[in-house]
């Protein structure tokens, strides 16, 4: 039987094997370059856009459709790129075709042609120049031919410098004293501007980071303030006087306009941002500028990490403890962790930088696999925080805040200061109780007969709302089980503590931030800027830890972190700790010094007292301590398949199907099918299945082993399922 080549094709479906097709109708038949092109195929009655992995070969007499048409010139993702997204499929065990979709911006997923990306630019006649005195000062057509006269200026620098400059520009055009020219994607901007000279602790680790050559993951463990941005800064200008890319990471929250402005101006180059902001079209601009090289530095949130970097030269993951670079569904990878991946494939430095490194990072760089780099001191002049616990037992409290603590915020309020309140828990309270027979206002898709999930009280104590699955109503009259009107909102959350504020400082704004009031990406800077620098106060969640700096914060009020003490998950401590530590890391970094008051009703709290007295590592120390006791991460490998079905004898089922799989000798250890924490979301039952193992070897030999002969089971049909490799938490 002769064989016929054809076109291997990863699509996205859920389904673990590559599809061979014969290239399009006269096409040339399948070749080496070939791979990593672009296709639109037919897929059952649907057209789907999939990627050529390899050419195979098939019997001639194997009947074969062909791929509709050839949708990239030239490969679109090849080389390291490429190898990496092999990795991530191996790694998460998910279909490959489904990580290259993950990977590549809506347009290019849904099969649009790579944007073009060369840019515009106004530059002025010679009438223009001539003209220039004519135009009346002030004007915007004034100002900007005033822009204009250094030569051609870039339409991304315009927006930047001049507003509605597109107008002036008609305007000017109109009169033949303008005209837009077509321009290479970069045109220089300023000079880089210089930043302060380092420290010596910032310079030991410039140097370190300037003497690297090729692939070294670096962990860079420096308090808030310390000036790991100025590290960052210098490493990136290096990377560009080489001719290469560099691409750093940040927390949804830490992309402020105010960051990147700040690399602007210290890099006098464009820099790309990638984030949630921006419309489908323009990632696409910033995926292509990258892939040819024109984009130098691309500053971008978790997905950013898919970046094409044909001239790599370092990759900066900053605050690489943030939970952000966890994607939750679909494809569960960790961008901190990919870019281990890639930055070894592409043999270049990859900085982590935090203030609170995560539990992994700092096992990795005490094992020595990680170099690392320590800024103990807060950058120039800036002292660090003083730190107060106050024992709220039997004290009396309104609305949660001792009487100690608020005679410091009008304190602070007098002495002309800004005040934050942090309390980790949005709306009005997180519970409604009928204080006559105990019912608690339950969500009633999320809860079963065994487990109430509270529905949390909003709008002033006038709606309910499900955190868990974002089912509304409003409070009821009366108590469903008792008819009683004594309904009462319990506990305290972020807008109860912003009322009580009000009432007793109504002289002085009192802004609140957090999930609810920040769903716009620079509602956080705006509401920021409203405040200023008069003295206020600032009542929120732990979105406060991060953004715009607070030259006049001096006092952090910690409230009722009390109920994460307790939590059952094995991360919830490190969390805990992250978060108190970056909040408190807000007051005082200015010239003023700063204190932070810690409330609490356990005082003699192991953790806290770790915390307060020794600081973060000491805390970690301790942590990892008992990590290692219980045989949890870094100290273990863990997996997590969850399932979910309207009843929980199917989800149940299907698990312990799949634990039937798992040969009896295997070292990977295995707990249930057991309920998740969270039984019941939406209307749907959940269990779970853990496997844990010592060595990451054993657990994905039996991983890839297991996931085709899960595919087949009749009941992975019928459930919902996922597999998430190294889970953030257990729910
Ligand atoms: P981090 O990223 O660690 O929070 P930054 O790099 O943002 O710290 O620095 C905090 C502040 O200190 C910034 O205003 C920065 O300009 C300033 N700074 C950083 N390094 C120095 C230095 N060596 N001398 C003086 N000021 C510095
Ligand atoms: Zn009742
Ligand atoms: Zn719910």
């Amino acid at each position: 039987m002769p064989a016929c080549p054809t076109l291997r094709i990863a699509l996205p479906v859920p389904l673990p094997q590559l599809f061979d097709y014969l290239p399009p109708e006269g096409s040339p038949a399948p070749a080496a370059n070939d791979v990593g092109r672009r296709l639109r195929v037919p897929f059952g009655p649907r057209e789907l856009v999939g990627v050529v992995e390899s050419i195979g070969q098939v019997d001639d007499d194997v009947p074969l459709r062909a791929a509709l048409e050839w949708l990239d010139p030239a490969p679109l993702i090849d080389g390291e790129l490429a190898d990496s997204l092999h990795w991530l499929s191996r790694y998460t065990h998910a279909p490959l075709g489904e990580v290259i979709a993950t990977a590549l911006p809506a347009p290019l997923r849904r099969g649009e042609a790579l944007p073009d990306t060369h840019g515009w630019a106004w530059e002025l006649t010679a009438a223009g120049r001539d003209g220039l005195a004519k135009l009346r000062a002030g004007t915007r057509p004034q100002r900007l031919a005033a822009l204009l006269e250094v030569g051609a200026v870039n339409e991304d620098l315009l927006d930047d410098q001049l507003d509605d400059w597109r107008s002036a520009a008609r305007a000017l055009a109109k009169r033949g004293f303008a005209e837009r020219v077509d321009v290479p994607a970069l045109i220089p901007q300023a000079d880089t501007r210089p930043g302060p000279t380092p420290n010596p602790q910032q310079q030991t680790a410039i140097d370190a980071l300037n003497s690297c050559d090729g692939f070294q993951p670096f962990l860079l463990d420096g308090v808030t303030g310390s000036g790991k941005t100025e590290v960052y800064l210098r490493a990136i200008s290096r990377c560009l006087q080489q001719g290469r890319q560099a691409l750093v990471l940040v927390p949804e929250i830490g992309l402020t306009p105010q960051m990147l402005s700040r690399f602007r101006n210290r890099l006098g180059i464009p820099v790309h941002a990638l984030h949630s902001g921006l419309n489908d079209n323009e990632r696409a601009r910033v995926w292509a500028a990258a892939s040819r090289g024109e984009a130098r530095v691309i500053v971008g949130t978790r997905s950013a990490i898919f970046t094409p970097l044909p001239q790599a030269g370092l990759i900066v993951i900053d605050e690489e403890h943030d939970g952000s670079y966890k994607q939750q569904d679909g494809i569960r990878y960790h961008a901190r962790d990919f870019a281990l991946v890639r930055g070894k494939a592409l043999n270049i430095p990859v900085v982590l930088g935090s203030a609170t490194p995560s539990l992994e990072s700092l096992h990795n760089a005490r094992s020595g696999r990680y170099t690392h780099l320590r800024l103990q001191q807060r950058a120039g002049d800036a002292k660090p925080p003083g730190v107060r616990v106050f024992d709220v037992r039997k004290r009396p409290l309104q609305d949660g805040l001792s009487p100690e603590v608020l005679a410091g915020i009008a304190q602070h309020l007098k002495a002309g200061s800004q005040v934050l309140v942090f309390k980790n828990r949005r709306g009005y309270a997180p519970v409604l109780l009928c204080h006559d027979c105990g019912w608690t206002a339950p969500c009633k898709r999320c809860s079963t007969p065994l487990h109430t999930t509270p529905m949390t009280v909003h709008g002033g104590g006038r709606r309910l709302q499900c955190h868990h699955c974002g089912a509304r109503q409003s409070v009821p009259l009366a108590c469903p089980d008792c008819a009683s009107l004594a309904l009462q909102p319990q506990g305290i959350g972020t807008e109860r503590l912003e009322e009580r504020l009000l009432q007793l400082f109504p002289d002085y704004p009192v802004l609140r931030i957090d999930r609810g009031t920040t769903t716009r990406r620079d509602a956080l800077e705006q509401t920021l800027a409203t405040l200023g620098e008069q003295p206020g106060i600032l009542v929120g969640t732990q979105i406060l830890a991060k953004g715009h700096d607070l030259p006049k914060l001096t006092l952090v009020v910690v409230v009722g972190i009390d109920e994460g003490l307790f939590s059952a998950d094995f991360r919830a401590s490190e969390k805990l700790a992250q978060q108190l530590i970056q909040v408190a890391g807000r007051a005082g970094r200015a010239e003023r010094p700063g204190e932070v008051w810690l409330q609490t009703h356990h005082p003699d709290n192991a953790l806290l007292h770790t915390l307060v007295n020794g600081g973060y590592h000491a805390f970690a120390e301790a942590e990892l301590l008992q990590r290692e006791a219980a045989g949890f991460p870094p100290f273990a490998h863990l997996a997590l398949m969850r399932a979910e079905a309207k009843q929980v004898e199917q989800a149940n089922e299907f698990l312990a199907a799949v634990k039937q799989l798992i040969p009896a000798q295997s070292s990977v250890e295995r707990y249930g099918p057991m309920p998740a924490p969270m039984p019941r979301r939406a209307g749907f039952q959940r269990t779970q299945l853990l496997l844990s193992a010592e060595q990451r070897r054993p657990l994905h030999g039996l991983l890839s082993q297991l996931m085709a002969q899960v595919q087949a089971l009749p009941l992975a049909r019928r459930v919902r399922w996922s597999l998430d490799v190294d889970p953030m938490d257990l729910y």
